[in-house]
């Protein structure tokens, strides 16, 4: 890390993200209009309290419980996700047994085999992108629609993660069951979703590494989270908390004490 961020700041956890981001976009593997995209999302934390609230695990136990009982699972990685967690998400694969797609919104061959490597050297077992016959979702023009045969396209789970809305939109229309790590609970990515995560990626992806850890040996319990999950429900809880955020804030005008 090239600035010391001292671990007395109150943006701490935040700002050390930042640092990651500018670091993966220099090394190529996050494109500009990554950066801001990450902008929107740090802004729901921000409102939301930078904390992982019940209604984002609740969604990552369901997210778990299908990773680990799904019988085609797979774990859809871009530039984002991999700089800010590629160390979670390759333990996430390993714990859970599902495979890594590299899948880039901003395609390059050269991207993916960054990601790839950036995956592999974090312990990653099993990871598509470069090295898998490709093909196309219906809906999504070439190259953002371009896929791996043995991956997304035959996946019966996605989870994907600071993902666009057409390609999420794309996908269910295809069929698949997704879920959707995404702080912005307005975006179509959210919305669209069966099981919507609305928590920071890295935050999100350590807590269902815990989980999956937890509860992989419990199929009977795995089950029972699946029968029981209801999105939108999870949802309204995700529009409540910012709700009530929001009006505390208005209620006293002052919120923090300097
Ligand atoms: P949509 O197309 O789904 O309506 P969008 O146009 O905002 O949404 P993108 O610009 O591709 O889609 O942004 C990706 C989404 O990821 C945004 O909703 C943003 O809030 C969210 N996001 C950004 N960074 C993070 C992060 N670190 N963790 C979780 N979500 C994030």
């Amino acid at each position: 890390m090239r600035w010391h961020i001292p671990r007395s700041h109150p943006r701490y956890e935040s700002l050390k993200l930042r640092e990651k981001l500018v670091e993966a976009f220099e090394a190529g593997i996050v494109v500009p209009q990554g950066l801001i995209a990450h902008g929107r999302g740090e802004a729901f934390d921000y409102i939301l309290g930078e904390k992982s609230h019940d209604f984002a695990l609740e969604a990552e136990r369901a997210t778990v419980a299908h990773l680990i009982i799904s019988k085609k699972p797979i774990i859809s990685v871009n530039g984002n996700y991999a700089a800010l967690a590629a160390e979670e998400i390759a333990r996430l694969s390993i714990e859970t047994g599902a495979p890594i797609e590299v899948n880039l919104f901003y395609r390059s061959e050269e991207r993916i085999a960054k990601i790839e490597k950036l995956l592999a050297d974090h312990g990653a077992p099993k990871i598509l992108g470069t090295n898998c016959e490709k093909t196309l979702i219906p809906g999504l023009e070439s190259p953002r629609g371009i896929v791996c045969k043995e991956g997304i396209y035959t996946a019966d789970f996605i989870l994907v993660a600071i993902e666009d809305g057409d390609r999420t939109q794309a996908l269910k229309r295809i069929g698949k069951k997704v879920a959707a790590i995404d702080l912005n609970p307005f975006s179509r990515t959210a919305q669209t979703a069966d099981i919507t995560i609305v928590d920071e990626a890295q935050r999100a992806t350590r807590n269902m590494e815990n989980i999956a850890k937890e509860l992989k040996g419990n199929h009977d319990m795995l089950k029972q989270i699946i029968l029981k999950y209801d999105n939108k429900a999870i949802l309204s809880k995700a529009f409540k908390t910012i709700m009530e955020r929001l009006e505390e804030a208005a209620a006293k005008g002052v919120i923090i004490e300097f």
